[in-house]
């Protein structure tokens, strides 16, 4: 195990804030241990921040803001910056996915798939920026009105530890992008690859103080809530629990904040008799144990039609049995290690819960040769029932729950059964009956025929518990900008006149 319990090379001796261009300790001092998922023991420590770091950070973004030059540089000048950014992030790719795999315990090769996303990420918002066209109207002779967009201020960003850098580019690209400055707040488990991003932003010439980032944990008085009830931070755009965004939603509410809210899943794939067997068959299996099965669209519940129940059953089992669990430094790992003991033992109790309301055909503990860290074996089970736990709540973790069917209405109430929305995958050859499915079911994105592939113009977000709004393409940049109206008349006035002489 030698690999994975050597941390990668240019750590940095103890991971810090980053406050208008300096790293810096927390005020009060206090730091917390990360650890390395495969050993569980601490390999470096990280700056806890609290509510005088965040007022820092904060004033350091507002001051940047208020400030400039960031806000009020044409979109092409602030797109230049975030191109460097991309580049220098993919040139760093090798190092960022060493790091990321390190760190969270996700596969290299899929690491690496993600860093290369965190570089597009930039480079679509900066197109999307230099592209922007804004609403304009006349009326012949009388009036012209235009929207004249503009930043919003200081963004506060709350991510997760799942793929945590790339989804931070999904929030810092189009943030900044748009001119605002921006607060980030990592994620506690996996705080490594974030501390990378100061040298990159200064590489690529981002002026200081337009990124700011407050390292620690997210409950009251630490640092995510302290951001979340800052008066000078209009925007929060959160990516986690369910249950943590109704915390959020409730705090931001005193000040009516902009919220973009990413949240849990339990989608749904749902595959009928006439699919082709074997790329469902696949394509399910990656949407479930990719990213060792810690995805927000992962399929993990798996509908099927009664007259093929038993064979995809069987195919399902016996191929979740020879999916790779590995260290996540070695290239051949499929599932390598979760991220943390706590999320290990969530896990794990669910896959207990499991063994007492379905039946198990594959995995069901750790896998041989794993005896310490946070390893599970990819794990299925069959029969289980809508009322199950196991069907209902997000586990976040290589275990899938597979159902069967016996008509399209059945297998519809069974997709919607669950308070989340926000994936469906719908396996069938049927033209009619995949694009009719997707109209009705409850989620806020769908793939038919396919696995997770999607352009970065499409709106990305869920419905019920799964999230509020949608970010990716222009909504993005509508998130992160207000567009005021601008009225201009052209010829006489035609408002009643009051108080005439
Ligand atoms: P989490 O909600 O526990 O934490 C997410 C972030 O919120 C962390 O940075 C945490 O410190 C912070 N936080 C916690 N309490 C807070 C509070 N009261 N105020 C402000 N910040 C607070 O989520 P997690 O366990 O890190 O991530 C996994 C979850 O994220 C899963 O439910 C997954 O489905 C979801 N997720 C959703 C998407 C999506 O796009 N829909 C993408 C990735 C992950």
């Amino acid at each position: 195990m030698t690999q994975s319990t050597t941390p990668p090379a240019g750590l940095p001796e103890k991971i810090r804030h980053y406050i208008g261009g300096q790293f810096v300790d927390s005020i009060d001092g206090e730091e917390f241990d990360v650890l390395n998922p495969v050993t569980n023991e601490s390999y470096i420590t990280a700056a806890s921040g609290k509510k005088a770091d965040i007022e820092a950070a904060v004033t350091a973004a507002k001051t940047a803001f208020d400030e400039g030059p960031w806000p009020t540089m044409l979109p092409r000048e602030r797109a230049r910056i975030l191109y460097r950014i991309a580049d220098i992030v993919e040139s760093r790719k090798d190092e960022l996915a060493a790091m990321e795999s390190f760190d969270s315990g996700l596969p290299i090769t899929q690491a690496k798939g993600q860093a290369a996303r965190a570089a597009e990420n930039f480079r679509f918002f900066a197109d999307l920026i230099v592209a922007q066209v804004d609403d304009a109207f006349k009326v012949p002779g009388r009036q012209a009105n235009y929207v004249n967009r503009k930043p919003i201020g200081v963004a506060g960003l709350i991510t997760p530890w799942n793929t945590p850098f790339m989804l931070e580019s999904w929030k810092l690209g189009p943030a900044i992008a748009t001119g605002n400055t921006v607060v980030l707040k990592p994620a506690e488990f996996t705080p490594l690859s974030a501390s990378l991003w100061p040298g990159i932003f200064e590489e690529a010439g981002l002026p200081t103080g337009v990124f700011n980032m407050v390292n620690g944990f997210g409950e009251e008085g630490y640092a995510g809530d302290s951001l979340v009830k800052h008066p000078d931070v209009p925007l929060i755009s959160f990516t986690g629990e369910s249950s943590t965004g109704q915390t959020i939603f409730a705090n931001a509410a005193p000040w009516l904040k902009g919220l973009s809210m990413e949240l849990g899943g339990k989608s749904p794939a749902v595959v009928f008799a006439d699919a082709d067997l074997e790329a469902a068959v696949n394509a399910t299996i990656f949407g479930v144990f990719s990213l060792n099965g810690e995805r927000c669209t992962a399929g993990s519940r798996i509908l099927v039609e009664e007259s093929i129940y038993d064979e995809f059953v069987e195919r399902y089992a016996a191929q979740a049995k020879r999916v790779k669990v590995g260290l996540p430094s070695d290239p051949d790992t499929e599932v390598a290690a979760l991220v943390h003991p706590e999320h290990f033992e969530k896990v794990m109790s669910y896959v207990e819960i499991g063994k007492t309301e379905a039946r198990l055909v594959a995995g069901g503990g750790r896998p041989e040769g794993f005896e310490t860290g946070n390893f599970v074996e990819p794990t299925v089970f069959a029969d289980v029932a809508p009322d199950a736990r196991i069907f209902q709540e997000e586990i976040f973790g290589p275990v899938v729950a597979i159902t069967p069917f016996s008509s399209d209405e059945e297998a519809l109430e069974l997709a919607n059964n669950t308070k989340y929305g926000l994936a469906a995958y719908i396996w069938t050859s049927d033209l009619k009956r995949a694009h009719n499915f997707s109209q009705a079911v409850e989620s806020g994105m769908v793939w038919l025929n396919s696995n997770n592939v999607r352009d970065l113009r499409t709106p990305f977000g869920g419905v019920k518990a799964s999230g509020l709004g949608h970010e990716g393409g222009y909504r993005s940049i509508d998130f992160y900008t207000e567009q005021q109206s601008v009225h201009i008349n052209l010829g006489e006035v035609h408002n009643p006149v009051f108080g005439k002489q």
